[in-house]
């Protein structure tokens, strides 16, 4: 009797800490953005040989004072939860305008949108005052979002994608393959771009049905006229295969990881210096 109580008592204090370390994170959040401790790392893309560099992808985190350096998967849900994802959005939106607005034209940035910032109501509101503060062409903006959100078919979402698409912004769906009826989805919106999740990429090598659903998928984008982007690009091997069957776009650990706003310059020019010297196919070939 006594364990069974101590046990208790054990799994009691622990919920408490739980639910007191929730309520840390949470009061930290609401003031992250105030204190600056958001951050956006950026990512590049890589055109279809493998060797250009077309855009970066947005990526947030939040340099917490004690925590360190925290992922998005530890903290942006939580953000939803807690209704905090509409103001971190906008900061998102606005801050990657910026951001690109200092980077050779026509490159391009992605930002990952939360199905939460479409049922605030003014997310194109916030693209359009976003774009301009930044002098952005519309163009050079995408907008990554994912099966979640047209999970809920709701006209005004439709509706809120269908003013996106007539301002120029591209539209992207992200982690394609992970949901349920990617495919439905495809007609019922005239999206730019798809992105392959990487959970395929990691185990085409293995599997020869996944490198075949792959294949068949590049094979769609075209017929569809979709872009393709691979996600989770690690090694050259993966890369050439990804080139044989098409894809358009790559983006992972092979051709950069995530860096801050800062290295980006040098990070351009080293691949500049490369495109100079001609060598800028050998990491794949490599
Ligand atoms: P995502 O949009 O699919 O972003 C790609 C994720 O894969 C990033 O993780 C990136 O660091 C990681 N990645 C890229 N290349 C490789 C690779 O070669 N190997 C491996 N193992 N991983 C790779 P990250 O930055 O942790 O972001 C995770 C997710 O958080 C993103 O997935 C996106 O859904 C979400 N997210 C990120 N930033 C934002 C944001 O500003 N707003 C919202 N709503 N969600 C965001
Ligand atoms: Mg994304
Ligand atoms: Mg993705
Ligand atoms: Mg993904």
């Amino acid at each position: 009797k006594g364990d069974g109580r101590g046990a208790y008592r054990f799994f009691e204090t622990s919920m408490d800490l739980w639910i007191q370390q929730r309520r840390e994170l949470e009061m930290d959040l609401r003031e992250a953005l105030e204190n600056d401790e958001l951050k956006l790392f950026f990512q590049p893309l890589m055109g279809r040989d493998g060797s250009q560099i077309t855009g970066f992808e947005a990526l947030l985190r939040w340099q917490h004072p004690r925590r360190g350096l925290v992922a998005p998967n530890e903290f942006v849900e939580c953000a939803e939860q807690w209704g905090l994802i509409g103001k971190i959005g906008e900061w998102v939106l606005a801050e990657a305008c910026r951001t690109a607005a200092t980077w050779p034209s026509p490159m391009t940035v992605a930002v990952n949108l939360s199905p939460h910032q479409f049922a605030s109501g003014d997310l194109v509101a916030q693209v359009r005052k976003a774009l301009k503060a930044a002098r952005l062409a519309p163009s050079r903006l995408e907008l990554e979002i994912t099966e979640g959100l047209l999970l809920q078919d709701s006209a005004t979402t439709l509706d809120q994608l269908a003013q996106l698409k007539k301002l120029g912004v591209k539209i992207a769906m992200d982690d394609f393959g992970t949901g349920y009826s990617s495919l439905s989805y495809l007609w019922r919106f005239p999206f730019d771009k798809i992105k392959i999740d990487r959970s395929f990429v990691a185990e085409m090598q293995d599997n020869a049905a996944i490198a075949d659903i792959l294949r068949t998928i590049a094979l769609l984008g075209q017929t569809l006229n979709l872009e393709v982007t691979a996600e989770g690009v690690e090694t050259a091997d993966q890369a050439k295969l990804l080139s044989e069957m098409r894809c358009d776009h790559f983006q992972g650990f092979l051709y950069g990881r995530p860096m801050p706003v800062g290295d980006i310059p040098s990070f351009l020019m080293a691949a500049t210096a490369r495109r100079l010297r001609g060598e800028d196919r050998d990491w794949l070939e490599g």
